[in-house]
C-alpha cells in the first residue's frame, strides 16, 4: 500500500511528460446538450467528430459501449489523438489515458500480445480506498520537550524539531479541542513543514504525515509570530472535521510493475518493465477483485488510444476482439490514415486494413482538415500553452506556414522561433524569427522536393 501511495502522488509528473503536445486539451468543448462550441476546453472546429465523440461519451457513461471500439480515421494531424485525449479528459481527471503507436509493439524485448496487454492494463486504472484517521483542524498550539531551534521561543512554535521527540499539539477542530500527544514521525513532519499556531493543517495519525492546509482567520487568538509575508488563507469549515478516507489512483499495470520486481518502482520511470509474468497478474487480479468485494478498491476504465492501427497484423486483431469482452476492458480508441490496404500478416485487403470481424465492431469518426481559421486559433493556443509571446504578423505568417505545409510542423516552429528570439535577445517572437526556423527545419514538401533533386546522391 504505501508502494501505491508514493506512485499515486508521483504519477502526475510522469504523465505531464508524456502528452506534452495535447497538453492543451482539457475536453471535448461541448455544452450540456453535447453540442461543440466553435472553441473550448482547448479544442479547435472539428465539430461533427466532437459531436460524434460526445455521443460515444454518452454510451460511455451509460454502459453501452462494452464489446465495441472507436476508429477515428482522417489524415495526419486532424487531431484524432487530440480528440481520444478529450474523451479521456472528459471522463474525469482520474481516468487513465494511454497512447501508442501501433508500430511501437513489434519490438525485440517483447513479444506483441505482451506489448498490448501492458498497454491494456496502463489504461485501466483502480481507485483505492484507505483507512486513515485524518484529523483536520487550526493549530492552537505546539509544545515539545526540548525544542532544537532558536526561533522555536517565539510566541508561536515554530515546530523546528527533530524525529525522535515528543510533544503536545492543541489542535481545535469543529466540535472540540483535542490534545494530541506527538510521535517522533509526526513532529518530524511538523519541522518540515514549519508549522505555527493558527495554521490549519491535517495530520494523518498513522503515517503521522502532516499537511499545511492554510491560515485560520477571524479566530479568537492573536498570534503574534504571524508575520508580514504570512498569506492568510480562509479555511472552509467542512475542511474542520475528521475524515476516514484516503483514495490513490493507480493503474493495474503500475501495480503489476511494481510487484514483479524489487527495483520494479523505478523501472515505471525508466519504461523498461519487461515482461511481466502470467502468475503475477493472476495475483494481482485477483486482490484487485478481493478489495472491489470489500468495497475497498474500484476499476476506473480509461482510454487506450492506438494510433496507425493498420500496422496491427492478424494476431494483433484477434487479440483485441478477445480484450474487448474483459469486464474491465477500457475504452479502446484506435486511429488510421489509411484507406484500402493490405491486412498485416495476410494477403486480403481490406477497409484501413482492418479484418471484417473487428471492423464490425467499430463506431468510425472520420476527422477532416483544418481551416486557415482553426489552424490560426489552435497556433494561439500553444502559444499560450508554452508561454511564447508572439506578434500579431508573426502569427499570421505562421499560420500561412501551417495551411501550406501541416499544423504539426506549424506547432513544431513555435517552440524554435522562440529558441530563435532567446539566442538575438529579443522578448516577442517576430516574423524574422519564424521565416528563419522555416529555412532551417524542412518540412515534408520541401524535403521530398530536395530528395527528388538530389536523389542520386542517396541510395536507393
Ligand atoms: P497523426 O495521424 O499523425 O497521429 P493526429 O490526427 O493524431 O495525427 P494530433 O496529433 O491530434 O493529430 O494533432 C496535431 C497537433 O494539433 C497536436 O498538438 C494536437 O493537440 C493539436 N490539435 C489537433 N486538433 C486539434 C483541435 N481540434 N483543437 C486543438 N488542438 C488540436
Amino acid at each position: 500500500m504505501a508502494e501505491l501511495k508514493r506512485l499515486s502522488e508521483s504519477r502526475d509528473l510522469t504523465r505531464i511528460e508524456r502528452i506534452g503536445a495535447h497538453s492543451h486539451i482539457r475536453g471535448l468543448g461541448l455544452d450540456s446538450s453535447l453540442e461543440a462550441r466553435d472553441a473550448s476546453e482547448g479544442m479547435v472546429g472539428q465539430l461533427p467528430a466532437r459531436r460524434a465523440a460526445g455521443l460515444i461519451l454518452q454510451l460511455i457513461r451509460q454502459g453501452k459501449i462494452a464489446g465495441r471500439a472507436v476508429l477515428l480515421a482522417g489524415q495526419p494531424g486532424t487531431g484524432k489523438t487530440a480528440l481520444a485525449m478529450g474523451i479521456a479528459k472528459s471522463l474525469g481527471a482520474e481516468t487513465p489515458f494511454a497512447s501508442v503507436a501501433a508500430s511501437e509493439l513489434f519490438s525485440l524485448d517483447l513479444s506483441k500480445t505482451e506489448a498490448l496487454t501492458q498497454a491494456f492494463r496502463r489504461s485501466i486504472g483502480v481507485r483505492i480506498k484507505e483507512e486513515a484517521e485524518i484529523i483536520e483542524g487550526e493549530v492552537v498550539e505546539i509544545s515539545i520537550d526540548r525544542p532544537l531551534s532558536a526561533a522555536a521561543g517565539s510566541a508561536g512554535p515554530s515546530g523546528a524539531t527533530a524525529p525522535g521527540k515528543t510533544g503536545r499539539l492543541t489542535l481545535k477542530t469543529t466540535d472540540m479541542e483535542t490534545v494530541y500527544e506527538l510521535g517522533g514521525k509526526m513532529i518530524e513532519a511538523l519541522g518540515k513543514e514549519k508549522v505555527q499556531s493558527g495554521d490549519v493543517v491535517a495530520l494523518d495519525k498513522a503515517s503521522g504525515k502532516v499537511t499545511k492546509l492554510g491560515r485560520s482567520i477571524g479566530r479568537s487568538r492573536d498570534y503574534d509570530a504571524v508575520g508580514p509575508h504570512t498569506k492568510f488563507v480562509k479555511c472552509p469549515e467542512g475542511e474542520l472535521q475528521k475524515r476516514k478516507e484516503v483514495v490513490h489512483c493507480v493503474t493495474l499495470h503500475e501495480i503489476d510493475v511494481i510487484n514483479s520486481r524489487t527495483q520494479g518502482f523505478l523501472a515505471l520511470f525508466t519504461g523498461d518493465t519487461g515482461e511481466i509474468r502470467a502468475e503475477v497478474r493472476e495475483q494481482i487480479d485477483t486482490k484487485v477483485a478481493e478489495w472491489r468485494e470489500e468495497g475497498k478498491a474500484e476499476i476506473v476504465p480509461g482510454v487506450l488510444f492506438i494510433d496507425e492501427v493498420h500496422m496491427l497484423d492478424i494476431e494483433c486483431f484477434s487479440f483485441l476482439n478477445r480484450a474487448l469482452e474483459n469486464d474491465m476492458a477500457p475504452i479502446l480508441v484506435i486511429a488510421t490514415n489509411r484507406g484500402i490496404t493490405s491486412i498485416r500478416g495476410t494477403n486480403y485487403r481490406s477497409p484501413h486494413g482492418i479484418p471484417p470481424d473487428f471492423l464490425d465492431r467499430l463506431l468510425i469518426i472520420t476527422t477532416q482538415p483544418y481551416t486557415e481559421d482553426d489552424i490560426r486559433k489552435i497556433l494561439d493556443i500553444r502559444c499560450d500553452e508554452e508561454d511564447v509571446e508572439m506578434s500579431a504578423d508573426a502569427k499570421v505568417l505562421l499560420t500561412k506556414i501551417g495551411v501550406e505545409t501541416s499544423l504539426r510542423y506549424a506547432i513544431h516552429l513555435i517552440t524554435s522561433a522562440a529558441l530563435a528570439c532567446q539566442k538575438r535577445k529579443g522578448k516577442v517572437v517576430e516574423m524574422e524569427d519564424i521565416s528563419r526556423v522555416y529555412q532551417l527545419f524542412l518540412d515534408v514538401k520541401r524535403s521530398t522536393q530536395y530528395l527528388m533533386e538530389y536523389q542520386s546522391q542517396y541510395m536507393f
